[in-house]
C-alpha cells in the first residue's frame, strides 16, 4: 500500500467509511465534505495515482467505474440528472491521490463550472 494513501488506508479498513456499493474491484462510499446532497466516491481497490497513471490493461476496469455511475445515480434518486468529476493533478484540483470518480447531484441543478 503506498504511504499515506488515504483511500488505500479506507480500503484496508485502517481509516473509517462505510461502503454503498463494493465488488471485488471497485468501492463507493459517501465524500466526507461533500459539495451536493448527493456526493459519492467511486474508487478502484487497485492504487492508481490519477487517470494519467490509468494503462490499456485497466481498460475493463475503467469501464467497469463509468457503467457503475447510472446505476448508481438511479438508486440515489438522481433521476433528474448529476454530474461524474474526475480531477487529475493538483492543477485539476487532484487531493487524493488515487484515482477515483465524483459523482454529484440531487436537490434541483448543480451550479456550473
Ligand atoms: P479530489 O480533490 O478529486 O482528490 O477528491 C478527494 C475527495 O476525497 C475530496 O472531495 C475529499 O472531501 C474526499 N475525502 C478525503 N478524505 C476522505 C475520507 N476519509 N472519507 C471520505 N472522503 C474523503
Ligand atoms: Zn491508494
Amino acid at each position: 500500500m503506498p504511504e499515506n494513501c488515504v483511500f488505500c488506508k479506507i480500503l484496508s479498513g485502517e481509516l473509517p467509511a462505510s461502503f454503498i456499493y463494493q465488488d471485488d474491484e471497485l468501492v463507493v462510499f459517501k465524500d466526507i465534505r461533500p459539495k451536493a446532497a448527493v456526493h459519492l466516491l467511486v474508487v478502484p481497490r487497485l492504487h492508481i495515482k490519477s487517470l494519467n497513471e490509468v494503462q490499456p490493461t485497466h481498460g475493463q476496469l475503467l469501464n467497469n467505474m463509468l457503467m457503475l455511475l447510472p446505476k448508481l445515480a438511479h438508486e440515489q434518486g438522481l433521476d433528474n440528472g448529476y454530474r461524474m468529476v474526475c480531477n487529475v493533478g493538483r492543477g485539476g484540483g487532484q487531493e487524493v491521490d488515487h484515482l477515483h470518480f465524483h459523482l454529484l447531484g440531487g436537490e434541483g441543478r448543480l451550479p456550473g463550472f
